[in-house]
């Protein structure tokens, strides 16, 4: 098994971050958690990880500070995944990382989805910013939207179906309305 830390790494703060973040999974868990997914049947349901998995790394966002685990006023004796300061202020470097992505590793298929800034509804550049403002705006002014709306989703899961539609990151998703739906 290899270690969690890098050892002879400890005064670099990339090592430092990827002790935190660098596990398969933690990231995608992290850009859900901005899209609005707040339980765990939720990010289930889009991620398709492991359960076991996925408890492991909700446990360990939470013991490292990223998400703060709270009671589901809906669902007795399950958990609620809400982001931290810290996590929070992950945003700009995941968004960034999404942008490298698309140019350096393109897979198949176009980019699926847009950030625009919620204040004057322009896109945000590569680094998160809103050029128009002048501003990084905080990841609850900023809107995903779908690059096509005659496109259906490629993954039909509840969260995918609400990221079908403008939404605002935060913003808890699926509609509470709809998260029982399907469960137990
Ligand atoms: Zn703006």
């Amino acid at each position: 098994v290899l270690p969690k830390t890098y050892v002879g790494q400890e005064d670099c703060s990339i090592a430092r971050a990827l002790e935190v973040l660098g596990e398969r999974w933690t990231l995608l868990i992290m850009r859900d958690a901005f899209y609005g997914v707040r339980r765990f049947n939720d990010f289930i349901a889009h991620l398709d990880a492991p359960r076991t998995v996925l408890s492991t790394r909700l446990r360990t966002l939470v013991d490292d500070g990223l998400l703060r685990r709270e009671c589901d006023p809906q669902h007795a004796g399950r958990s609620l995944y809400e982001l931290t300061d810290a996590g929070r202020a992950l945003w700009p470097a995941l968004y960034a990382l999404g942008a490298w992505g698309a140019r350096y590793a393109a897979g198949p298929g176009e980019p699926k989805v847009y950030f625009r800034h919620l204040a004057c509804g322009r896109p945000l550049d590569h680094t998160a910013r809103c050029e128009t403002c002048a501003v990084v705006p905080d990841p609850g002014d900023v809107l995903i939207s779908p690059l096509r709306c005659d496109v259906p989703p490629a993954r039909r899961d509840r969260v995918a179906r609400g990221l079908a539609r403008p939404h605002r990151l935060l913003d808890p998703l699926p509609a509470e309305a709809d998260s029982t739906r399907g469960e137990r």
